[in-house]
């Protein structure tokens, strides 16, 4: 996947994201403070105007990021904004990002996560969701079926999140309340590779040669 190819990965998600900011603030809203939807919607929207100008993969997410951080707000801008700045260092100048690469970006990016937020797999949170999708990659034997059973990965992991007790942010007040409700944090993650997987199918439907 090149520079452009990713600028249009980066449209997909913020599209995918914008459909669904009322059904990440509902939520958020029984656990939180109901404003994650909005958040990453608007953040995201910022980014896929922003990258624009971006030369390189590693460019294209390093400005995705700063809009994560700069728009997003609150906790989750920061962490959010932790995965693709990490991502984006993982690539250096990759022209063009194989499987490999992929693998690699997401691990660096949920390292980051995991070193910023001192949560685990299990707290109810975006790792439950991101943490099977990264695994999913480094498993696949090539891309396509890596975006495949990443977003698949990624929903089973955030519906999981009801049986879990959440142990950080603001969820963590509500304890025990929180069982039965998805994290939005993982909700949206899964929304992030539902959106990567349906781009990529689209595109490759549309290439004659299919794309790497
Ligand atoms: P805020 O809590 O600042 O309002 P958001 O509502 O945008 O931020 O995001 C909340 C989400 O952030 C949660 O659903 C959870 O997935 C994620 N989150 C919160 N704290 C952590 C943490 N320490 N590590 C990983 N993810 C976290
Ligand atoms: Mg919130």
């Amino acid at each position: 996947m090149n520079a452009e190819q990713l600028k249009g990965l980066i449209q997909a998600i913020s599209e995918r994201l914008s459909a669904h900011e009322a059904e990440l603030n509902a939520l958020d809203a029984a656990l939180g403070d109901g404003d994650h939807g909005t958040g990453i919607s608007t953040a995201f929207r910022h980014a896929a105007e922003g990258v624009a100008s971006a030369q390189n993969p590693a460019e294209v997410l390093r400005l995705t990021a700063a809009s994560l951080m700069n728009r997003m707000g609150g906790s989750s801008g920061a962490l959010y904004g932790t995965l693709f700045l990490r991502a984006s260092a993982s690539l250096q100048d990759v022209i063009t990002i194989d499987l490999a690469a992929f693998a690699a970006l997401w691990e660096a990016g949920l390292e980051g996560v995991k070193a910023r937020g001192k949560a685990a797999e299990g707290d109810k949170t975006m790792l439950d969701a991101l943490v099977p999708a990264a695994a999913a990659f480094r498993a696949a034997p090539d891309l396509a079926s890596a975006f495949e059973a990443a977003a698949q990965a990624a929903r089973e992991g955030a519906e999981k999140t009801k049986e879990m007790i959440a142990k950080h942010g603001r969820a963590k007040y509500t304890g025990e309340r929180s069982l039965g409700h998805v994290d939005a944090g993982a909700a949206s993650v899964a929304l992030m590779f539902e959106a990567m997987r349906d781009y990529w199918q689209e595109f490759n439907s549309n290439s004659e040669s299919g794309a790497q």
